[in-house]
């Protein structure tokens, strides 16, 4: 009897290459713009691996960011952080080397002329309002902290002119106290450039960093980001060949 054939193994197919979602040279340019907005818009940007490559990016970049605003004290820098109010860093330090020898403590802001200090103060702008801000937070400061600046974030945001922003500024560079994240207008808007947030309002905006920065961050992360915002990714055409976060970025508004 003849032995029966063996049936020969079907042999596996090799499983075809997938393609790339988007890859250009397959799809029609409109085609391959449209998956790659898609990619973008369901993959998670504030995964926790995205956001440490971000914070090594920016360590790398701005090993020693700091508070730029010129300041010998933590009184000096409430001063210097209210003043700053729609003004440049810049200008701040201009006006305040001659501001500090004629108001040197907080005795002498409080007990200043007001019309004098507005003269004082006019180049940063809206002179009326910080000259009541300063008055009053100066008053405060001596009044009930005993003339020294306060060390939560409570007791910060009862001195007059003084919000979250300010709050945030005195008490991570003057004290080292991570109350919260600085969200000033480059903190705005980089933070929605690298993704990490949908929301424009800067109380929502350090919610959302808060979240998910670790917190030992919260202090440098911003001193960063603002020196990011006004070195490379400045407002209007962000120097994109320059940034060391290019791969990591999906901005609309990148230049490369
Ligand atoms: S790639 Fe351009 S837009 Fe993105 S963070 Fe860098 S400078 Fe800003």
């Amino acid at each position: 009897m003849s032995k029966p054939k063996k049936k020969k193994k079907p042999t596996p197919q090799k499983p075809k290459k997938q393609k790339k979602v988007g890859a250009k040279e397959n799809l029609p340019r409109s085609t391959a713009k449209k998956a790659s907005a898609k990619w973008t818009a369901t993959a998670d940007p504030t995964n926790p691996k995205r956001v440490a490559a971000i914070l090594a990016g920016l360590d790398e970049a701005y090993p020693n960011a700091t508070c730029e605003l010129n300041h010998e004290n933590p009184f000096q820098l409430v001063i210097s952080t209210i003043l700053s109010a729609q003004c440049t860093d810049v200008r701040v330090n201009q006006v305040t080397a001659t501001l500090y020898k004629k108001y040197p403590d907080a005795k002498a802001f409080a007990h200043a002329n007001p019309a004098e200090l507005e003269i004082d103060i006019r180049p940063t702008g809206f002179f009326r309002n910080k000259t009541k801000s300063i008055m009053g937070a100066s008053k405060a400061i001596l009044e009930r902290f005993g003339g020294e600046v306060p060390r939560t974030m409570e007791e910060m945001l009862t001195l007059p002119g003084v919000a979250r922003k300010t709050a945030n500024v005195v008490l991570g560079t003057a004290y080292g106290i991570s109350s919260g994240v600085v969200v000033d207008t480059h903190v705005q808007r980089l933070s929605n450039r690298l993704e990490l947030t949908k929301n424009e309002d800067p109380t929502k905006i350090e919610q959302d960093l808060i979240k998910i920065l670790p917190q030992e961050k919260w202090i440098q992360f911003s001193h960063q980001l603002i020196w990011h915002g006004r070195r490379v990714c400045v407002a209007r055409n962000p120097r994109c060949v320059e940034c060391n976060l290019e791969k990591l970025c999906n901005a609309r508004d990148k230049t490369v």
